[in-house]
């Protein structure tokens, strides 16, 4: 992994948020990752967890910090829990353009507190 994959990237608004830079609705601070409201909240509960470190997408974190990744999904997975009555979740890695990404540094969609489709648009 390059050093200048991990270090905040210049201009990147998820970044910016790490650093306190951008505000945001923050919702848990944790080791490697930080959550925080979306600014287009597709659901009652829509968070964005994101890791602290600079990665262009999930597979990219994959690949260079999977405990960020796993830190990702358990904190998503505690805020559903705390959040919701099921704790029922979907959590979402637009990966690419195409499916819609359109913040590059890699974040989960965790959303919940209603019903869900299949498949996704
Ligand atoms: P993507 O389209 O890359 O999968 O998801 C990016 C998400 O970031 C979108 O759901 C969008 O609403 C959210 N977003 C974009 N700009 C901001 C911002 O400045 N603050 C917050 N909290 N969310 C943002
Ligand atoms: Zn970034």
């Amino acid at each position: 992994m390059a050093a200048q994959d991990v270090a905040a990237q210049e201009g990147c608004l998820f970044c910016g948020i790490v650093a306190g830079d951008v505000p945001a609705e923050i919702v848990r601070i944790g080791r490697r990752v930080v959550a925080f409201r979306d600014i287009n909240p597709q659901a009652p509960l829509h968070v964005l967890v994101i890791p602290r470190d600079h990665y262009d997408n999930a597979a990219a974190l994959a690949a260079g910090d999977p405990e960020a990744l796993a830190e990702l999904v358990e904190v998503g997975a505690d805020l559903a829990a705390g959040q919701t009555d099921s704790g029922a979740f979907r959590l979402v890695f637009n990966t690419g353009a195409e499916t819609g990404q359109s913040v590059f540094h890699a974040h989960g969609h965790v959303l919940a507190g209603r019903r869900f489709s299949w498949p996704p648009g």
